[in-house]
């Protein structure tokens, strides 16, 4: 078999933020991407959560290579230092970049990445493996195809994969049946999703920004309407050590939610239950009853599972992948973000070293690389992006700041903070 692999495209997976920072550097370097995105538009995970204010300001949330080039066709920045909602970062930003007349040719909106693997190679085969173009399955409205590309980046997101309520990391006994009155993520409680949540009793769980996020706008839907009861259940067994941000935080967005959590709780419009670790959930008389090892709480209507989300390592199942078996990022990586050995989030700048597989050309960026571990930050996928791209087009940056392996207080302040 004959290989000549140079002319083909790049795979990039996704068209978030961190799949067109990709495409972008890409173009730069001149390398050709094939962006493919399951939505309708470019950014549509961010769409999910639009409603919700980022904590990081615009400044930290725009690659800017992408800036310049948005620049050159008379785009107008944004305030640098706001903090954009996720509908704001769509559609200030996402969308004119998916829409520039450099990105737009290469981007396949409507169209699914189902599987990826080596032409000719299934996982076992070494022979010729690394010369083999990969071979990306995807699914579209007029059917499946398979497209061969030269190397592939998998800036898919996980928010498509959240995670379960059961406390074992599998469903609850009864969550699939439960579904219904189950929402993952961070609901438009106060928008799109209000009528689901007017009067009813509805229970948070999770310790994260999400969770207050969903708080906040519960304890404000409860002011207008009658007969609700807002109530939040956390793993651990005291609030105090999840509202915890020194009153001199810098990040104002952050800090100013903590506090809002804080003064709902003191004026008791959130009913909180300490020490919930999620058995077994069952439905009777069209009320949610939740059981966890130490109590059973009250029947609620609705549950928000503000518990985090996880990578889809299905699509990558007939590649060689190396994945921490703890936080499912590239193994490399795992130990730099692992949250049960950085309990501040400090997370150092990494790139294509921790970020590659033993298959080679294939990386996972984004908020996909992170596996689990909840402190990504945009900015430093964009960071990862840089360093992969340049490694694909086999050049060396001088001021590539992964190789400095420097990083600033900012990032690490800002990385403390991540838990969405
Ligand atoms: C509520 C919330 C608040 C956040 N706030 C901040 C913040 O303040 N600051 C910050 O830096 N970060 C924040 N983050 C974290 C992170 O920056 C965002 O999740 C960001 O959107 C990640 O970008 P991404 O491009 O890696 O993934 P995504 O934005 O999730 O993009 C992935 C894209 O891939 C597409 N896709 C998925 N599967 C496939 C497939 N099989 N085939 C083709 N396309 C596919 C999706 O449709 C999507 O468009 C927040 C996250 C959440 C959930």
């Amino acid at each position: 078999m004959n290989y000549n692999n140079e002319n083909l495209p790049i795979a990039v997976i996704g068209a978030g933020p961190i799949g067109l920072s990709s495409a972008v550097n890409l173009l730069d370097a001149g390398l050709t991407p094939i962006i493919f995105e399951s939505g309708d538009c470019a950014g549509s995970n961010l769409a999910s959560w639009g409603h919700v204010r980022m904590f990081s300001p615009w400044s930290y949330n725009m690659d800017p290579k992408a800036v310049s080039l948005l620049k050159k066709q008379g785009w107008d920045e944004p305030e640098l230092s706001a903090f954009p909602t996720g509908s704001e970062l769509l559609e200030c930003y996402v969308l004119p970049l998916a829409s520039h007349e450099k990105v737009a040719p290469h981007l396949h909106l409507n169209t699914r990445v189902v599987n990826v693997s080596r032409q000719y190679h299934d996982i076992l085969r070494n022979e010729m493996r690394e010369r083999a173009p990969f071979v990306v399955r995807v699914s579209n409205p007029e059917g499946d195809r398979d497209i061969l590309v030269q190397a592939v980046i998998d800036a898919s997101g996980t928010y498509q994969t959240p995670n379960w309520l059961g406390a074992h990391g599998i469903p609850a006994i009864g969550e699939l049946t439960a579904s219904q009155s189950i929402t993952y993520g961070v609901p438009d409680i106060l928008g799109s999703c209000n009528k689901q949540y007017a009067g009813k009793s509805v229970l948070v769980i999770g310790g994260g920004h999400s969770a207050f996020n969903a708080l906040q706008d519960l304890v404000k839907l409860s002011d207008q309407t009658d007969g609700m009861r807002v109530l939040w259940g956390i793993r651990g067994s005291s609030v105090d050590n999840i509202v915890r941000s020194p009153k001199n935080d810098e990040l104002q967005e952050r800090r100013s939610l903590e506090v809002h959590i804080q003064k709902l709780l003191d004026e008791g419009k959130i009913e909180v239950f300490t020490n919930i670790a999620i058995e077994k959930i069952n439905c009777e008389n069209d009320k949610l009853i939740v059981k966890s090892h130490s109590s059973q709480l009250p029947p609620v209507d609705k549950i928000i599972a503000a518990t985090g989300f996880r990578p889809n390592l299905q699509l990558l199942s007939e590649l060689r992948t190396s994945i921490d078996p703890a936080t499912q990022s590239p193994v490399n990586l795992g130990p730099l973000i692992d949250p049960n050995l950085h309990s501040c989030g400090s997370v150092p700048e990494h790139g294509a070293a921790e970020l590659s597989h033993p298959e080679t050309g294939l990386y996972v960026v984004g908020i996909k690389s992170y596996g689990r571990a909840p402190t990504f930050l945009l900015k430093t996928g964009y960071k990862q992006v840089k360093s992969v791209t340049s490694k694909l087009a086999n050049q060396v940056i001088d001021d590539d700041p992964v190789a400095n392996r420097s990083f600033s207080c900012d990032d690490v302040a800002l990385n403390r903070s991540c838990s969405a």
